[in-house]
């Protein structure tokens, strides 16, 4: 990773690549001249033609990690805030990955609920074990700090679905370069108006015709367990966050669909460039 990862270049992680005029090939090139990988063409028209992902994508992309700087001192100021009141309150230090941890632990219990007593009593174990107290009467006071509702980090909402968004993006646009590539324009011009209004669920039960074993093993070939851990960022953390709040989402978890959203700009230009690859 280069530099500061709170200032980072899109160019220099790789998340913005070249696209080759000629063959279309979708490539990382650091040095210049900037030269095609595949057909070697070299040349300015790159600058040009364009970049990879599309301009909607990496508007997207930018929005992510400047709301991560942002949502990343929330956290630390939220974590900070907390140590300083245990430490108020029962004159001991606690590290941050501790307390970090404990607000994570709150969550998980927030999206599995029992009942409000059981919930009451696995957040005081949770506290307890986190933080090593000695009594109930301590886990209680400690729980009136961590529980507080000025402990959320109410900009994780926003980046878990711009990340879904931007995966979207770049799935829609290779599925489309897929059947105009086995099919022509006019099918795919015509899939597109039909699929206007489908979620990606709906994109996905059509793209499974293209491939023998499916998408899901096309997908797992170039990136293994993406597949699921896209589904999951749908199903799960984004569905669910639509309709409740941050309050059920981790900075962790923030920092895992992060990394998957990253994972999806490799993972689609080396779809889309094993289309050129066939071609030839
Ligand atoms: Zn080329």
């Amino acid at each position: 990773m280069s530099g500061d990862q709170n200032d980072i270049s899109l160019y220099e992680e790789g998340l913005l690549k070249h696209v080759c005029p000629r063959c279309h090939f979708i490539f990382k090139h650091s040095t210049y001249p900037v030269a095609c990988t595949n057909c070697g063409l070299v040349g300015s028209g790159f600058v040009t033609f364009g970049f990879y992902p599309n301009i909607e994508a990496v508007d997207i992309l930018y929005s992510v990690f400047e709301l991560r700087k942002h949502a990343k001192s929330k956290q630390n100021e939220i974590i900070k805030k907390i140590v300083f009141k245990l430490k108020e309150a029962f004159n001991r230090d606690y590290d941050f990955s501790k307390v970090d941890a404990l607000l994570g632990d709150f969550i998980d219990i927030m999206n599995d609920p029992k009942n409000l007593e059981e919930d009451s009593q696995r957040r005081i174990n949770a506290i307890k074990v986190r933080l090593n107290l000695e009594n109930e009467e301590q886990s209680e006071q400690a729980y009136s700090i961590v529980g507080s509702g000025d402990n959320i980090n109410r900009l994780n909402k926003s980046i878990v679905i711009l990340c879904a968004s931007l995966i979207e993006i770049m799935f829609k646009e290779y599925m489309f370069k897929l059947i105009e590539h086995r099919t022509t324009k006019f099918t795919a011009q015509k899939l597109a108006d039909m699929l206007k209004h489908h979620t990606v669920e709906g994109y996905l039960s059509q793209i499974d015709v293209f491939f023998e074993k499916g998408f899901k093993t096309e997908m797992n070939a170039f990136q293994s367990g993406f597949y699921d851990k896209w589904a999951s960022l749908r199903k799960n953390e984004r569905n669910k966050l639509i309709h409740k709040n941050s309050i059920h989402i981790s900075f962790k978890k923030v920092e895992e669909v992060i990394a998957l959203a990253k994972e999806s700009i490799d993972l689609f230009s080396n779809l889309s460039n094993s289309l050129i690859s066939n071609a030839q």
